[in-house]
């Protein structure tokens, strides 16, 4: 049986984050996740990191490798596009920081530098096409049965996904909602520069953000995330990419100009789901095991690599895994989780709230700015860690 201080279950973006981590930081690391090494190349989503996440990055020794292919947050512009003419509102990282709120990278591409990391790092290694299947925890380690055999460890993370395995097997609850809807996500470019700024279309449905990544050949370019009752996006899935881009560019109020579709498109189902406790004994979860939320804030992720700052500063050499560390753990994540969760309900359902059917509930005036303003300037507060 092999031996290590740490298992991972889970190689997305937070578990090889984790895994990186933890490696530079003199750990020995397996990591198991059951997809082939390429698979995660078809992720059309991207990041948006606030600027905590970048702290993290550079202890990992992972930001010099992306930062070149990074585009700059600088503004957040929330346009109200169902009042004639549209309105908007500036939220300007300068107003708290003079750093950029936030980088954004596409998620292949994250994932492609996580590996390259890794590899520099002996003390870490990956197995893929192999599955977390159940793990025994004890006084003094945990032995985690993969699909390739046992591995003995002093922490099992749990870093696999929504539909985490390790915390069913830990027997931990989750409490799931679903907002009925969808996200299509995509990449575009466009006529107009987008100026480092990150603008949130608000009219019906739900929010249709553009988030600046950089320029793709020669010509200026975002990703989208279009959020959607379910079935409107599943009509907007099955529409051809010339009527698909016409509706899109119909929706973006032409913000940015004429777009043209840069990506395939990619649907996911907009859930919030929070785990009943973060930790089990010699088990800590982490990322959308732990947390999953509408993808607007860019919160997601950055309170996952939250998740892990706070497991990285716990963790002793003598103390790993144990319940000193883990309750730690507990106390230092879970009031923070729920926070962030019930601020990006609030944001999500204001946004909701500006469907004209129930225009009652918005009131006349600026609201459907003002409500996303007013909770997002506190998000991002939280966000960037000013309080
Ligand atoms: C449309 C969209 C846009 C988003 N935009 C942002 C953003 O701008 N900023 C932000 O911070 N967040 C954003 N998020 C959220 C962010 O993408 C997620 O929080 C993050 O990618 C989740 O990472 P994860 O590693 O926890 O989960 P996943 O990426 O789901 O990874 C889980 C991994 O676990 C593996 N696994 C499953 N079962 C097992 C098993 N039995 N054993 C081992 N491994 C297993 C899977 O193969 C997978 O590789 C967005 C989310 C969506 C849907």
């Amino acid at each position: 049986m092999s031996s290590v201080d740490i298992v991972i279950a889970g190689g997305g973006v937070a578990g090889l984050t984790a895994a990186a981590a933890f490696g530079a930081a003199g750990y020995t690391v397996v990591l198991a996740d059951p997809a082939p090494a390429v698979a995660a190349q078809n992720d059309q989503r991207t990041t948006a990191f606030l600027q905590p996440a970048r702290a993290l990055l550079e202890q990992a020794g992972v930001w010099p490798l992306i930062a070149g292919d990074a585009a700059d947050l600088r503004v957040m512009r929330i346009v109200d596009a169902a009042k004639q003419p549209a309105v908007s509102a500036d939220f300007v990282s300068d107003e708290i920081s003079d750093q950029p709120f936030g980088w954004n990278f596409p998620n292949a591409l994250l994932r492609a530098k996580l590996l390259e990391r890794i590899a520099a790092l002996p003390q870490v290694q990956i197995r893929f096409a192999t599955r977390y299947e159940s793990h025994l925890a004890q006084d003094a380690d945990v032995r985690v049965q993969l699909s390739d055999g046992i591995v003995r460890a002093r922490l099992l993370i749990g870093a696999d996904g929504r539909a985490s395995n390790v915390r069913e097997q830990a027997g931990i609850k989750a409490r799931a909602s679903s907002f009925a809807q969808k996200a299509v996500v995509f990449s575009v470019t466009h006529s107009q520069p987008h100026d480092n700024v990150s603008i949130e279309v608000h009219r019906s449905g739900g929010p249709f953000t553009l988030v600046p990544l950089p320029d793709r050949d020669g010509k200026p370019c975002s990703s989208v995330v279009w959020m959607e009752n379910g079935a409107r996006a599943e009509d907007l899935m099955a529409l051809d990419d010339a009527a698909f881009i016409a509706a899109a560019q119909d929706r973006s109020a032409d913000v940015l100009g004429q777009m043209a579709l840069a990506s395939k498109r990619q649907l996911w189902p907009i859930i919030a789901q929070r785990a009943a406790h973060i930790t089990a004994p010699r088990v800590a979860l982490m990322a959308e095991a732990a947390h999953v939320m509408p993808p607007i804030g860019a919160q997601g992720l950055n309170m996952s690599l939250a998740d892990l700052a706070a497991l990285l500063d716990l963790a002793t050499p003598a103390g790993l895994g144990g319940g000193t560390m883990l309750r730690a753990y507990a106390r230092r994540r879970e009031a923070d989780i729920a926070l962030r969760m019930a601020g990006v309900a609030a944001l999500n359902h204001a946004s909701i709230a500006a469907l004209p059917g129930i225009g009652a509930l918005r009131a006349r005036g600026l609201r459907a700015i003002h409500g996303p303003k007013v909770i997002r300037q506190a998000l991002m507060r939280l966000g960037l860690g000013v309080r």
